[in-house]
């Protein structure tokens, strides 16, 4: 079977308007949106363009859509892959994909890589690294740094990583010239939640009125991935009860359902 390699998107539509909140992560990336346009205004006075950075922070936060509003920004390719992918893998399938990763990109070049759930791949290695450990994950890893290790300044590649597990990531992954910057991607506060019901609000037929601050209010811990699923829903239950807007009633059964998910998933975690 043909298991596809990883994801590439050449012309990127996100921009940092689809990002609300967040604004020192936005303030920390646009300089690799800088970097990209720029290359030659950055490496003139001898400086090096860093290679990697790691953005960190709990699921659902934004870092996917970070990343590819940097992509968008600085109008490169979006190379794609998820750590999660490469569990159990044959034997040499995840070094050689990685190899194909970065080979494309540096062909495309300046390019955006990102590798979601690093840390499904970047777990600090056993022990028994060092005596031929067979572990597939591991040659995987090993690739990824003589990947990074491997380009030049001039490549102009940047390689964006997400976990929100850095404390259990493989040191070498943080060493200089690798994914040498940590860019924190947190949970929204009220402020932020509003800004996020704001850009997914955008698409929906909704009632006068509504009190977006009123929605903020009653979902402190939710993430945007959170807010955006109570917009969806909330205009699918006013839909199924025939009505031409959504009202702040649909919205509130919309929290109660997703706090319902939430309670659920941590059940089955705990
Ligand atoms: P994971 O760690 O689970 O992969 P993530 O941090 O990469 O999560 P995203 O995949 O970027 O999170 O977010 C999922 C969706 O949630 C986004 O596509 C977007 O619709 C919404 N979202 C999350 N954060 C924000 C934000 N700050 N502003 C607007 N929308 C957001």
């Amino acid at each position: 079977s043909k298991a596809k390699l990883f994801d590439q998107n050449t012309e990127v539509k996100t921009s940092f308007k689809d990002v609300a909140g967040l604004e020192g992560a936005k303030e920390e990336v646009q300089e690799i949106v800088d970097f990209l346009k720029n290359p030659e205004k950055y490496t003139s006075l001898g400086g090096k363009i860093p290679k990697g950075a790691l953005l960190v922070g709990p699921p659902g936060t934004g870092k996917t859509l970070l990343a590819k509003a940097v992509a968008g920004e600085a109008k490169v390719p979006f190379f794609s892959l998820s750590g999660s992918d490469f569990v159990e893998m044959f034997v040499g399938v995840g070094a050689s994909r990685v190899r194909d990763l970065f080979k494309q990109a540096k062909e495309k070049s300046p390019a955006i890589i990102f590798i979601d759930e690093i840390d499904a791949i970047g777990r600090a290695r056993g022990k028994n690294a060092m005596s031929g450990s067979n572990d597939e994950r591991e040659n995987t890893l090993n690739q990824l740094l003589t990947e990074m290790d491997g380009f030049g300044t001039n490549t102009n590649v940047i390689v964006l990583a997400a976990t929100n597990r850095a404390d259990i990531l493989d040191k070498a992954l943080m060493r200089a010239g690798r994914f040498d910057r940590q860019i924190f991607v947190d949970l929204p506060d009220v402020r932020e939640r509003k800004e996020i019901f704001e850009v997914h609000l955008r698409p929906l037929k909704k009632a006068e009125g509504l009190d977006l601050e009123f929605l903020s209010k009653q979902t402190p811990g939710f993430s945007g991935a959170d807010i955006a699923n109570v917009c969806n829903e909330a205009a699918l239950i006013a839909a199924r009860q025939g009505k031409k807007a959504v009202d702040k009633q649909d919205f509130l059964d919309a929290v109660d359902r997703i706090i319902g998910g939430l309670e659920k998933k941590n059940k089955i975690i705990t």
